[in-house]
């Protein structure tokens, strides 16, 4: 595959796995948020679908940048100004190092959310995610890492996001957001074993 192909099949898994797991995720967020994490990431990504043919067309760097401004514009929530803040950092980082882009998408979500990994939220799936890629892990082996993670908030007390409203009440669920990096990650993760 080449790397216009690659984006393009990688918009494609990851709309098409968001949009399979909207419920799911709307699910996760009205036990500790508002309920609409589901909807959030779904228009969000059918947006990015409905321009994969441009998108595909450019420069890696650019594809992620417009990705990131089309999530920024579609999604809404906090949610949406964080993974479009990512997105859009690893377009500016520039190259193709998957450590150099995930740490620039991590450094993004931490400016922006003036948060950092504990808090329960995607953050703690992006840095375990993060090492995965370091430590040299298969595709198959970071996506399993990235699931094992959003599972692994589940005893997490929530220090940022609405979640952190509910305190001791937000510990026994998956953080929706982590959950929703898992799916994407899993699904880039996907395509990259396939090509
Ligand atoms: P909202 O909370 O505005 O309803 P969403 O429901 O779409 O937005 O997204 C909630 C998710 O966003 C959380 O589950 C969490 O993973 C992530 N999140 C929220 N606030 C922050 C933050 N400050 N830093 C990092 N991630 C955050
Ligand atoms: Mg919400």
């Amino acid at each position: 595959m080449n790397e216009s192909d690659l984006i393009g099949r990688m918009i494609d898994l990851a709309a098409e796995r968001i949009a399979a797991h909207a419920d799911e995720l709307t699910a996760l967020d009205q036990a500790i948020g508002d309920g609409d994490h589901g909807d959030n990431m779904r228009r969000g990504f059918a947006a990015m679908a409905e321009e994969r043919d441009t998108i595909a067309a450019l420069p890696l760097s650019e594809a992620l940048k417009k990705a990131g401004m089309v999530l920024v514009m579609k999604v809404g929530g906090a949610s949406g100004p964080l993974y479009g803040s990512a997105l859009m950092a690893m377009g500016k980082a520039g190259g193709t190092d998957p450590c150099a882009l995930i740490d620039a998408a991590i450094d993004a979500v931490k400016a922006r959310g003036k948060s950092d990994t504990g808090a329960k939220t995607m953050l703690d799936v992006l840095a375990p995610v993060r090492d995965a890629v370091a430590a040299g892990a298969t595709p198959a082996a970071v996506a399993d890492a990235a699931d094992a993670a959003a599972e692994a908030t589940i005893p997490m007390r929530a220090t940022k996001g609405r979640a952190a409203y509910l305190g001791e009440r937000s510990i026994g669920h998956v953080d929706p957001g982590a959950r929703s990096s898992a799916i994407i990650v899993r699904a880039v993760c996907e395509v990259l074993e396939e090509s």
